[in-house]
């Protein structure tokens, strides 16, 4: 009976006490199956113990207990329920415990939309709080495409993805509309002979009546008028119902020209 001699414990050993391993020039494995055991049980301990010391943070010796995360944030080892899910992480958890994981989060939100506000509009669009908000009271306090009024909580900084300028303060609603058109000029006007067209019908028959900004009111109890809030001479406008194309809103008036 062929034997062969284990490279680990040196006992020469039956054929059939050792794995194959194409790899292996005898197309069996260099050590015995209670050695590969043993060998594999080792490697084991050492890889969780490599992750164990990645969670330490440098210096520190301390060896984690079964069931124990560090905390690199507040710097405590804690058991690994005190962490949050995370499934895109290696063990599974967020890096830091739970409470941590909320305040930075927390810290982060405020930075961005708080006090700090300032310095991520500067970041981002190259203007500051103190900008927008100018350019907001320089275009009526409202916004450039559907006339709400805007404040300092609502407004959008919008600008354009080519060329990165600025281009205006709207609402998130017209900002989002910018985006989703693609800011494509053509896609636009489309948009707005479709809406015309499938829209012309049922307004007619409504008695629907377009100001030249092709702004259309359908008569309720009111008696509508031929101009819109923004083109009538403020005098004659007496708050028509008027709607935009499609629109379910009515038409917020804007002051006097
Ligand atoms: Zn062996
Ligand atoms: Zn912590
Ligand atoms: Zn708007
Ligand atoms: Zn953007
Ligand atoms: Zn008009």
């Amino acid at each position: 009976m062929d034997l062969k001699k284990c490279r680990d414990c040196g006992v020469a050993k039956e054929l059939a006490q050792f794995w194959k391993m194409q790899a292996a020039p005898d197309g069996l494995s260099y050590y015995c199956i209670d050695c590969a055991a043993e060998r594999n049980r080792r490697g084991k301990e050492n890889r969780a113990r490599r992750q164990e010391k990645t969670y330490t943070p440098q210096g520190r010796r301390r060896v984690l207990a079964e069931g124990e995360k560090w905390c690199p944030k507040c710097e405590r080892a804690l058991p690994r329920s005190e962490f949050g899910s995370n499934r895109s992480s290696r063990d599974g958890l967020t890096a830091y415990c739970r409470p941590c994981h909320n305040r930075i989060g927390r810290e982060n939100r405020e930075r961005n939309h708080g006090g700090t506000r300032h310095y991520h509009l500067k970041r981002r669009y190259g203007i500051g709080a103190d900008d927008a908000e100018r350019m907001l009271a320089e275009q009526g306090g409202v916004c450039l495409i559907c006339h709400r009024e805007l404040g300092v909580e609502n407004m959008h900084v919008d600008h354009s993805h080519t060329t990165g300028e600025v281009r205006g303060i709207l609402c998130f609603n017209c900002n989002g509309g910018l985006g989703q058109f693609k800011d494509d000029h053509e896609r636009m006007l489309r948009a707005i002979t479709y809406l015309d067209a499938r829209m012309r019908p049922s307004l007619a028959r409504r008695g629907a009546v377009s100001c030249r900004c092709s702004l259309t009111a359908v008569p309720g109890r009111e008696r509508v008028r031929r101009l819109c809030g923004d083109h009538a001479p403020a005098h004659t406008v007496v708050r028509p119902q008027l709607i935009g194309w499609g629109s379910a809103k009515p038409h917020r008036r804007r002051e006097a020209e």
